[in-house]
This record gives C-alpha cells, sequence and structure tokens, in this order.
C-alpha cells in the first residue's frame, strides 16, 4: 500500500545537503516516510542538477527555470537549453519562476519578461509551472491566469484567502511550507482553511523554511510531518488524511503514477 509524504518543492542540490545528501535521502526512503521530493531548478546549473537527482533517485522528480533572482542574468542560450531540459523524462514542470518584489535581485522589469517568456514555453510544451511569488501577489496572479493554458502551483503560498481562492478557482494548486508552523503565521492560517481539497499540497523548500519546533535547523523532507500535522489541525482533519490527499494531488499535478511495492 502507498504512504508517505509527497514534498512538492525541494532543493537537495543545495551546498548545504553537500556532507550528507545520499545517507539523508536513502534514509527518508527506506524508512517510508518519503513517497516522493520535487527537486526545484533555479537557473540552468540547479536545473541540471535536479535532474541528474531525479536519475539517481526513482522517488526524486525535477522542474526546470529560471528563478526571478536570476532573471537579469539569464541569456538567449539559457532559455534554449531550458526547453531542451523540458523535454527529460523526469522533468516535471517548469520552476520556479515568478516574481520577487522582497529582494528585487533582478530589475521588476526583467523579472516580469523572464516569467512572461516561461510561461509561454510551459504553454508550448504543455507543462505545468512552479511559481515563486514574494511580495508580488498581484502582478504573479495577473500574470499567471492570464495564461488560459497553463496552470500550476503558488510554492509556499504567503498570499490572502482571497487570492487563494481566485487560484484554485482558475484551476491551479496551493502548496504550504514549514511557514504555516510559525506562531505569527496567521494568514497563512486562513489560506489553509481557504483551499478545496482537491487543490491542496505540502512542501519543505528545504534546506529552507524549516518548521517549528526545528526553526533554524538545516530543513527536510522528514519535517513536512509538522506542516501536515498543523494543516491537519487547522481543517479538523487527521493526520493520514492530509498526508493521502496531498500525495494523491501532487500525483495528479505532476502526472506521475510511482508505483511502490
Ligand atoms: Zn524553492
Amino acid at each position: 500500500m502507498e504512504s508517505g509524504i509527497f514534498d512538492s518543492h525541494a532543493h537537495y542540490d543545495d551546498r548545504r545537503f553537500d556532507g550528507d545528501r545520499t545517507e539523508l535521502l536513502d534514509g527518508l526512503f527506506a524508512s517510508g516516510k518519503l513517497f516522493a521530493a520535487v527537486n526545484c531548478g533555479c537557473d540552468i546549473a540547479s536545473s541540471e542538477r535536479s535532474l541528474r537527482l531525479a536519475e539517481a533517485y526513482e522517488g526524486v522528480y525535477a522542474t526546470v527555470g529560471i528563478h526571478p533572482h536570476e532573471a537579469e542574468n539569464a541569456t538567449e542560450d539559457d532559455y534554449l537549453r531550458l526547453e531542451e531540459l523540458c523535454s527529460h523524462k523526469k522533468a516535471v514542470a517548469i520552476g520556479e519562476i515568478g516574481l520577487d518584489y522582497h529582494y528585487d535581485f533582478s530589475p521588476r522589469e526583467k523579472q516580469k519578461e523572464a516569467f512572461i517568456r516561461q510561461m509561454e514555453l510551459a504553454e508550448k510544451l504543455g507543462m505545468p509551472v512552479v511559481i515563486h511569488d514574494r511580495e508580488a501577489h498581484k502582478d504573479c496572479v495577473d500574470i499567471a491566469t492570464s495564461f488560459n493554458g497553463v496552470t500550476g502551483v503558488f510554492h509556499s503560498f504567503s498570499g490572502s484567502a482571497e487570492t487563494a481562492k481566485i487560484l484554485q478557482k482558475a484551476g491551479w494548486y496551493i502548496s504550504f511550507s514549514g511557514v504555516v508552523t510559525f506562531k505569527n503565521a496567521k494568514q497563512a492560517v486562513l489560506a489553509v482553511e481557504a483551499v478545496a481539497n482537491d487543490r491542496l499540497l505540502v512542501e519543505t523548500d528545504c534546506p529552507y523554511l524549516t518548521p517549528h519546533p526545528y526553526r533554524g535547523e538545516r530543513n527536510h523532507s522528514g519535517y513536512v510531518e509538522h506542516v501536515i500535522a498543523k494543516i491537519a489541525e487547522i481543517r479538523s482533519e487527521s493526520y493520514e488524511f492530509i498526508e493521502t490527499l496531498t500525495r494523491e494531488n501532487a500525483k495528479r499535478f505532476f502526472g506521475i503514477e510511482r508505483v511502490v511495492t
């Protein structure tokens, strides 16, 4: 019988896993705690690393894309290479793409240009997208929903319950991270209440966003149990219900049929 966590957003290629990556992933899969993880690219190099990880682990899948932080530096060659990477059989979405008005590492016009360009690629290839939206809710939602043929997930959702409702009505998924376990997460709690059963996903965004009570430590997929437990509490459901629901939703969203014996 299938069981375990589906971590819809991770960065196991991050340097912070260099010392124990194999041991950690082997352990999470062997224990049955982790069903699958999607490792997300942020530029061409990390997209390629994500695909290498996906080749090494049956339960790891990859997204390929150019993060808003990297928008300014992306070259024409990068976009050509990105399209090639999309044809890899374990590339399940284009991402993470979007807008980050918190750090503004790339000028906003460049961020929008890169976002729109990758939405166009998703439309052309019929792939879903993984959206990074930091303090850019309005522009992100406007651009994302302006493409009728493309849907995806807003990762580590930080918008309002109203925004969540608009997105799910348009066919989008909402993913929650360790942020929902933080003490001041009032808006996230309202959003968790607003999301429909069939639109809900969970994630680590590891090594970042470690849930309470491990906040400050390096995050990993095993800690998603604290995110699931918090969501279960907010929605008055059992842990098992939310774990199964988010696993089934992620399989459907990413088009994954993993056979576990
Ligand atoms: Zn991420």
